[in-house]
């Protein structure tokens, strides 16, 4: 398989990838990764004029600590994520969601700002994003923007971005001290894109669950957070009866659908398995637990 042809365009800063999107317009994709982009090509679904490669534009890639939360630059890439300290010391959540990122070549490739621009219903970031209320920071002609992630996946493959809009870093608010964390995912086979996950965080505070976020994926075109699961959930103490009760609201909040890989039904059962598992982890991991 090889792709259709096209031009290829180095952007050197971030200001030259920005004129050339806007010169090209609908013509155009940003070249990150390339780990979605170029299979898309190659099948022959994305016949682009012109690709416009960002992986040499300096400053897209670093992540910091800022007071607010953790800024994770566009152009980082999976594997040097989830191996960063930071991430480590402040989000374990997203370096164990990494692990089930397609494989080490793909993780060494994908980039951040890549995965949340293909909004791929069974893709660990935009997940992470939804449930840790991310905000994606953007560059347009137009100056700085963003999006609160709960806003920014619109349906499969469709997000808010503009065409002439680039993706720049995506800031992850801080957790309360303490807070615990669970990641539950299935896939056929290691490697595979996930059938369904579910990844939650809450604080324990005197034998309760507080801030407690389920957020899930496989119900539904893009991820979603289980508001009424994580209400069951709120101020009280997860034993099997509330448990039970989040994992109901839970399936009942998914609207997932059926393909060559589960059905409807199968992944609707599949949610509520994985929430129970990822709210036991965060309430166990929140208790000072490893
Ligand atoms: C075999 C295989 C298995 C995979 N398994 C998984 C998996 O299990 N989970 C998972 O999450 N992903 C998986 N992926 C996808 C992988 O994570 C990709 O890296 C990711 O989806 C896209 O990132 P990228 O940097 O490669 O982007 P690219 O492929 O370069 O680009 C993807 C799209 O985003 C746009 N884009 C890129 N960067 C920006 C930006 N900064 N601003 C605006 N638009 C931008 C591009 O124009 C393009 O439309 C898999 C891929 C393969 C090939």
């Amino acid at each position: 398989m090889k792709p259709p042809p096209f031009r290829y365009q180095r952007a050197e800063t971030l200001d030259q990838a920005l004129l050339l999107l806007s010169a090209e317009g609908e013509a155009a994709k940003l070249l990150a990764g390339g780990q979605s982009l170029m299979p898309l090509l190659n099948f022959r679904l994305l016949r682009p004029a012109v690709l416009i490669d960002i992986n040499h534009v300096a400053g897209l890639a670093g992540i910091s600590e800022t007071e607010r939360g953790l800024r994770i630059g566009a152009m980082a890439r999976h594997a040097m994520i989830a191996e960063a300290a930071p991430i480590m010391r402040r989000f374990p959540l997203i370096a164990a969601a990494m692990e089930d990122v397609g494989h080490p070549a793909i993780r060494y490739r994908g980039t951040i700002g890549g995965s949340l621009a293909q909004a791929d219903p069974a893709a660990e970031w935009p997940l992470l994003a939804v449930l840790l209320d991310a905000r994606i920071e953007t560059r347009s002609p137009r100056g700085e923007g963003g999006y609160e992630a709960a806003s920014f996946f619109r349906s499969a493959l469709t997000t808010a971005l503009a065409a002439d809009e680039i993706i720049t870093g995506v800031e992850f608010p801080y957790l309360a001290p303490g807070s615990g964390w669970g990641f539950a995912e299935l896939s056929r086979r290691h490697g595979d894109f996930a059938l369904a996950a579910v990844a939650v965080t809450l604080a324990r505070e005197e034998g309760r669950a507080r801030g407690v976020r389920i957020a899930m994926l496989g119900g539904g075109d893009t991820p979603r957070r289980a508001g009424a699961a994580e209400a069951a959930l709120e101020g009280e103490a997860p034993d099997a009866a509330r448990l039970a009760a989040a994992i109901a609201a839970l399936r009942a909040a998914a609207d997932p659908h059926g393909d060559l890989h589960a059905s409807a039904s199968y992944r609707r059962e599949l949610l509520g398995v994985l929430a129970g598992r990822a709210i036991t982890d965060a309430w166990r991991r929140a208790g000072g637990q490893a």
